[in-house]
């Protein structure tokens, strides 16, 4: 499946605590192309953030979470010290798997804690000038979203009608915006799927315009105060973490639990500093 990675990229790792971001079809579903298949595997430090556009998934992870994710629907999993998950298309999907999948890095205070897994099926939905944006993480005037977030987050999903829409920003937070289905052209600057454009901390709103009906991603944050290590499925702060997080999944150790997953458990590969 074609996927676009916007986060991490060399120049920019991070856009407040967002430290991953993966743009994924659309993609006809068929049996040769079964849509997402991912094996139990672990993950350290950070939360995941699944959202569709198209399609459905289903998480299942060491905590005995069963879910099932559909478009406006929001799925957020929190690593804490250890937790092991698998996402899975469903058999006899039809149609088109479309959505991004996005990582949160925890902050210090949490990052060590449990692990924990959220659903949610509603969203609030602001209306905008010239579209509607859902509150994925984090709040847009007096709404809020009821996920989980242990920093100043904004995950929002602007569906945005022809026109000039104009969204306003929080000065302290950096943003990222990320066309999804169709080009949009930020504060003047057009951008197709698969570009993404970063505004730094101290803009007050946004310029975003549209030929057509469209999906825009925007995230944003307060900048990350220290800096992170990402490697493979795990946010940490050095490599002795990420070694160690390493060896306890190729031993099965109970940290990361067990995944009741028709797919294969996934070998971490080795690090490059070994
Ligand atoms: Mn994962």
């Amino acid at each position: 499946m074609a996927v676009r990675r916007s986060l991490p990229r060399h120049g920019r790792r991070t856009v407040g605590a967002w430290c991953f971001a993966d743009h994924f079809g659309p993609q006809p579903l068929s049996g040769a192309h079964p849509g997402m298949q991912v094996g139990p595997h672990p993950h350290i430090g950070l939360q995941t953030v699944t959202w569709l556009l198209e399609g459905e998934v289903l998480h299942t992870d060491s905590l005995g979470s069963e879910q099932l994710v559909r478009p406006g629907q929001l799925n957020v999993m929190t690593a804490g010290g250890g937790i092991a998950h698998a996402e899975q298309t469903p058999g006899g999907s039809a149609g088109r798997i479309h959505g991004v999948q996005l990582w949160v890095a925890q902050p210090e205070a949490t990052r060590h804690g449990s692990p924990a897994f959220e659903h949610h099926p509603v969203l609030p939905v602001v209306e905008l000038g010239h579209g509607a944006a859902t509150l994925l993480v984090g709040a847009l005037g007096d709404d809020r979203s009821p996920a989980t977030a242990a920093t100043e987050l904004l995950g929002a999903d602007l569906a945005l009608r022809p026109g000039v829409s104009r969204l306003p920003l929080r000065t302290d937070f950096e943003h990222a915006v990320l066309p999804l289905d169709g080009p949009v052209t930020v504060d003047g600057t057009p951008l197709a799927v698969g570009q993404a454009a970063v505004i730094e901390a101290g803009a007050g709103d946004v310029e975003l315009s549209v030929p057509a009906p469209t999906r825009v991603l925007v995230l944003g944050g307060t900048p990350l105060p220290e800096p992170i290590l990402m490697w493979w499925n795990f946010v940490a702060r050095t490599r002795a973490e990420i070694d160690e997080a390493r060896a306890d999944w190729e031993a099965g150790s109970p940290r990361f639990g067990t995944v009741a997953s028709p797919l294969g458990r996934i070998g971490a590969p080795g690090t490059p500093w070994r």
